[in-house]
């Protein structure tokens, strides 16, 4: 292990003794539903508001807040999920299963069969971390292989905790990105291996199929920098990220995009 496995691995496990402590008591009990009063905006809020970017923002609120929050009527995220489908449409009634032709002339499918329990049947989207732990899924599986025994096995990831670990990183190192995901999203400390126990040695199996791979699996053990650049950008493309560009951009708006799925009204946006 170098000094930087070292810190990486002092860090993460502080991170795992704090996150244990907020992420199961908000659920308990009806705290974590309150939300601010309009009244809660001061003037300097309204002034940023009208003044725009060059007055630096608030510190964040607590962590808390962001993993389970309800929106709050005046809030400054704006939840990113698709509207509910409007019933007083004009248009007939469409085959959700339909193809439509792209620019290229191709015929793509619209829907696809979830390829994971935590997957909806859009590309590249997951169900919101409300949704999974309604549905009591609270352990995000994917498979792993040894670069040194070559043994390929399952492993599972304790879901908010894993999420809870990401969205604090997120939280306290996002201003100094500058939309670029940081050395450790890029070059990821692989974990060590339950068969032969060699260290940084498990790499994820990443689904040949674009449409298969599991990136809520591939997000909480912060190894969506094992994927391609080819992969990363096809998930950008399916969620609307349209862009070119290095590997650590198309990187860090992956990350940024699966924490908002997992919780849309979270501080995933992009600045
Ligand atoms: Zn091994």
């Amino acid at each position: 292990m170098n000094d930087q496995d070292k810190n990486m691995s002092r860090k993460r496990k502080a991170t795992n003794v704090y996150d244990t402590n907020f992420l199961y008591s908000p659920l308990a009990g009806p705290r974590r539903f309150n939300s601010p009063t309009p009244t809660s905006i001061s003037e300097d809020d309204l002034l940023n508001l009208t003044l725009g970017p060059p007055i630096p923002p608030p510190p964040p609120p607590p962590l808390q807040n962001y993993l389970f929050p309800q929106p709050p009527p005046n809030s400054f995220y704006m939840p990113q999920s698709p509207p509910p489908p409007s019933n007083n449409t004009t248009r007939p009634p469409r085959n959700r299963r339909a193809s439509q032709t792209t620019r290229q002339g191709r015929r793509e499918e619209k829907t696809i069969t979830p390829p994971y329990q935590w997957a909806t049947d859009k590309k590249a989207h997951i169900h919101t971390l409300e949704y999974l732990v309604s549905k009591q899924i609270y352990t995000i599986t994917g498979q792993v292989q040894c670069k040194k025994c070559e043994k390929r096995y399952e492993m599972g990831f304790n879901l908010e905790e894993k999420f809870g670990d990401v969205a604090k990183f997120i939280i306290e190192n996002k201003t100094g990105m500058h939309e670029r995901a940081p050395e450790c999203w890029s070059n990821p400390v692989l974990l060590t291996c339950k068969f032969c126990e060699a260290e940084n040695s498990v790499k994820p199996v990443i689904a040949g199929k674009k449409r298969s791979i599991n990136w809520l699996f591939l997000l909480l053990g912060q190894m969506l920098g094992c994927c391609t650049l080819e992969q990363l950008k096809y998930f950008c493309k399916q969620t609307m990220n349209h862009r070119t560009g290095a590997k650590d951009r198309v990187l860090y708006l992956a990350y940024l995009c699966v924490c908002k799925q997992l919780q849309p009204t979270g501080p995933f946006d992009r600045w």
